[in-house]
């Protein structure tokens, strides 16, 4: 509504037609106006784009993103694995970002090794920018049921907003703590841009801008610039031309045979006892997002490793979240959160135990369960479930050599039948929303 209002400022005429579905809205409109061409941007996912192909339009391509659709096929087309990393060189190349002559500006492609440290003692949150709610914000939260959230913009400029705060309170951190969680800073160095860029607020190119502004000033670390650099033309076109790629089916895979419901704790965080899990489904609550890392290392980290079915956790991330879209969730959730696609995507599954949290977060120290415990009544269900997870699927990766030193792992466990007999009582208890 904010858009509509804005584009009326500009001089445009807006019909805003709210209708059961896309389908039926033009239809209304076609009748109102008498309509006979329709133009349309292509769709961000197969079943939108499905339906306006039923419709006859004529489309133009979506530019929301950097890479034309053609590109990034012929580079999928040439590759043996879909490595990301390669996707993004050719991307620096191309787009001319961070080079200096046909070399990676500062000697290095990736600094991506210095970028895991864990936020030191005693860490502040930068502060967070508070957006008031105005009377569209209002009036669309009353009809939704929700209350107005002072954490997200919803107009253009509040977006803006949220950049310039990003250049100047965290960027020059981001690198350094991008992989790092914890349980009183909710955003810790992130950008919070992902809506605004998913929903056409921002477009990739003047978030790129205004970074690149910023490096050049001289106050932000190398690693933190390519750290961002490679999140907005890497990851993000990657991901993109990935989900059309890979095709429609590509949601439906489950080549780990995961067949647990949905556990309880997904959509109330009182199922459980275990403060990571606990804290950060409460922050996606609250406001409908959390990190990467709480994404892919805790909440699918543990949908993997109990086994929930790869389609009942994408429709919990697809409706819980404030940046989904099909584009982007399918193809981190399928291929990079629950290893559901067999490897297509990434070559290892992203499966942790406790001891991965317990270095990246504060979570540990509040909970009644010990990450370094396997077995008994405080082992943290993510070390348990850690090695049954490896054990249970050994014949699925005994022939991927990056799997080698983890599968080893399990033959010099003194404790593996006990370790089974806990993870049992680890996914009832998780069924019973009692873990
Ligand atoms: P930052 O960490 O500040 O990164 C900057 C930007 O890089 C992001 O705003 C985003 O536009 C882009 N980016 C970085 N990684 C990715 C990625 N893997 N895929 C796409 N864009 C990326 N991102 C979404 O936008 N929507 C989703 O629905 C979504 N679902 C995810 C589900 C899972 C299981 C995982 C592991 C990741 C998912 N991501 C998704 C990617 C990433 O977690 C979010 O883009 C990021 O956390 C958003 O916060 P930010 O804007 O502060 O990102
Ligand atoms: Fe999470 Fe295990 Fe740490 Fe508890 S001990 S916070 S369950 S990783």
């Amino acid at each position: 509504m904010h858009f509509a209002q804005e584009l009326r400022a500009e001089g445009f005429t807006v019909e805003y037609l709210q209708a059961e579905s896309t389908l039926a809205g033009i239809a209304e409109a076609k009748k109102k106006y008498g309509i006979d061409q329709l133009h349309a941007a292509r769709q961000s996912s197969f079943r939108l784009q499905k339906d306006l192909d039923s419709i006859d339009a004529t489309f133009c391509e979506n530019d929301f993103f950097l890479t034309p659709p053609a590109l990034f096929a012929s580079w999928a087309q040439s590759q043996k694995s879909y490595l990301m990393e390669n996707f993004y060189r050719k991307q620096r190349v191309r787009l001319n970002i961070l080079m200096d002559g046909n070399e990676p500006l500062g000697g290095q492609w990736n600094y991506d090794k210095d970028n895991r440290d864990p936020l030191p003692k005693g860490h502040q949150p930068a502060p967070y920018l508070e957006h008031e709610s105005d009377e569209i914000d209002r009036d669309v939260a009353k009809r939704f049921r929700i209350k107005p959230s002072k954490d997200w913009a919803t107009t253009r400029a509040g977006a803006r907003g949220v950049l310039k705060h990003f250049l100047e309170y965290n960027f020059a951190t981001f690198g350094r703590y991008e992989d790092a969680m914890n349980s009183k800073d909710w955003a810790v160095h992130h950008s919070l841009l992902s809506p605004y860029i998913n929903n056409g607020l921002l477009h990739p190119s003047e978030v790129i801008e205004a970074a690149l502004k910023q490096f050049a000033g001289d106050t932000i670390p190398i690693e933190s610039c390519e750290a961002f650099v490679r999140q907005i033309i890497g990851w993000r076109e990657y991901i993109n031309g990935m989900y059309w790629h890979l095709g429609q089916d590509y949601r439906e895979h489950n080549g780990l045979n995961a067949t647990r419901k949905l556990l309880p704790l997904f959509t109330d965080s009182s199922n459980t006892k275990m403060n990571c899990v606990k804290s950060i489904v409460a922050d996606v609550e609250e406001r409908s997002w959390v990190h990467h890392i709480p994404r892919l290392m805790v909440l699918s980290n543990l949908a993997l490793i109990a086994g929930v079915n790869p389609q009942e956790y994408l429709e919990w991330m697809r409706v819980s979240f404030i940046d989904a879209g099909d584009w982007v969730m399918v193809p981190n959730v399928i291929g990079m959160g629950v290893h559901a696609d067999g490897g297509e995507m990434m070559t290892k599954p992203y499966a942790a135990g406790g001891a991965y949290i317990s270095r990246m977060s504060d979570y540990c120290k509040g909970c009644i369960y010990d990450p370094k415990k396997r077995t008994g009544d405080k082992a943290c269900p993510f070390t348990t479930l850690y090695w049954d997870f490896l054990d249970r699927n050994r014949n699925e990766f005994s022939s991927n050599h990056r799997m080698a030193q983890q599968l080893a792992g399990i033959n010099r466990l003194s404790d593996l039948e006990e370790t089974r007999d806990r993870a049992q009582e680890v996914l009832q208890g998780l069924e019973a929303g009692k873990i």
